[in-house]
């Protein structure tokens, strides 16, 4: 295990798609799985996991969960097999401490995990555990929560945070080339905070201008305090594919040394 800890990740997942698709972003996800030093485990948490409590999957194969409706064959065929974790699991569990974590030993990945990892990670040869999005927390709970997993970083453990910063399906434009005034605005100000490291301010998202439009449900959005929480002193933030194309935005982080 190298002594340097673990980066991080905050990644901008956009579309099931992108899982498949060889586009800018998921090359830019495969590239990353090639330069990273490699995770001994990845704990992921996605959008797409809303549980009552802290929650961890603890199956020793996790099925792949094809969450969506509405795309090609071809989607609903990705079977992403990475191994999980149940002592990972169980680590977490503990750091989490008094948050009282359970371990659900049914559940599988989402693809707010797949469609990132599997360009990431074609072989599917790394351990995943993923962490549920406890709807009960407000922000700053949620990244006091995430503080705890810090020491993780130590232990060979890639945290990635799958979600998006802005992210209006309701208004979502598939033809999009350009991003939505007010979104672009809203990517503006986080990256700014950010930048800044005013997690307080990122905690408070509702705070934020045009939050009812950017995040009208918090679900894509709070991945990214779970990344910024494990933000250790001296590490850099590096953005990338920082695009927005209509109501959605496709920014990325890189936390921590590759
Ligand atoms: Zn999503």
């Amino acid at each position: 295990m190298s002594s340097l800890p673990m980066p991080v990740l905050f990644v901008g997942h956009g579309s099931p798609m992108n899982a498949i698709e060889d586009n800018a972003w998921s090359r830019t996800w495969r590239e990353l799985g090639q330069r990273l030093r490699r995770p001994r485990a990845v704990l992921c948490v996605s959008a797409h996991w809303e549980t009552a409590g802290p929650k961890l999957t603890g199956n020793a194969q996790p099925d792949t969960l094809h969450d969506f409706y509405g795309f090609p064959q071809a989607l609903f065929d990705v079977q992403y097999r990475a191994p999980g974790d149940h002592a990972l699991a169980q680590r977490a569990a503990d750091l989490l401490g008094d948050a009282d974590a359970r371990i659900d030993p049914r559940r599988g990945l989402d693809h707010g995990v797949w469609s990132v990892l599997l360009p990431m990670y074609p072989d599917a040869d790394i351990p995943v555990v993923q962490l549920g999005i406890d709807t009960r927390s407000p922000g700053d709970g949620h990244y006091a929560l995430a503080r705890r997993l810090v020491p993780l970083r130590d232990e060979g453990v890639l945290i990635l945070a799958s979600g998006n910063i802005v992210h209006n399906l309701r208004l979502f434009d598939y033809h999009a080339t350009v991003g939505e005034p007010w979104a672009t605005g809203f990517r503006d100000a986080v990256n700014d905070h950010v930048r800044a490291g005013r997690h307080a301010a990122l905690a408070d998202w509702r705070s934020l201008a045009d939050a009812t439009l950017a995040i009208p449900t918090p679900e894509h959005y709070i991945p990214l305090l779970y990344a910024l929480a494990n933000i250790r002193e001296g590490d850099g933030i590096a953005f990338f594919n920082d695009d927005v194309r209509g109501s959605m935005s496709m920014t990325s982080l890189l936390i921590g040394s590759p």
